[in-house]
């Protein structure tokens, strides 16, 4: 739970918002591009948590798939990503 100082690509990663990819464990979960380097990155915030929350690097086929899916099929998709770097 103390992982937040992990970065992603860029030391300063600035992003822009590209959508919303719903919500699970209590983390809210954004999808994202870096403006520095244009990487696909997934912002996790916890809604409990003291600080802005941080970054996971995601691939263009995590994209794909994320995208495709919706309700209850992508949160179960985003649990399952987020169990696993976790
Ligand atoms: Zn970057």
């Amino acid at each position: 739970m103390n992982d937040n100082t992990k970065k992603s690509c860029c030391s300063e990663t600035k992003w822009v918002f590209i959508q919303d990819a719903c919500h699970a464990r209590g983390c809210e979960f954004t999808y994202g591009k870096c403006t520095n380097c244009n990487r696909d990155l997934i912002h996790m915030f916890h809604t409990m948590a003291n600080n802005d929350g941080y970054y996971e690097i995601v691939k263009p086929e995590f994209v794909t798939k994320m995208q495709a899916l919706e309700g209850n099929e992508l949160k179960q998709f985003m649990k399952k990503w987020y169990d696993e770097i976790n």
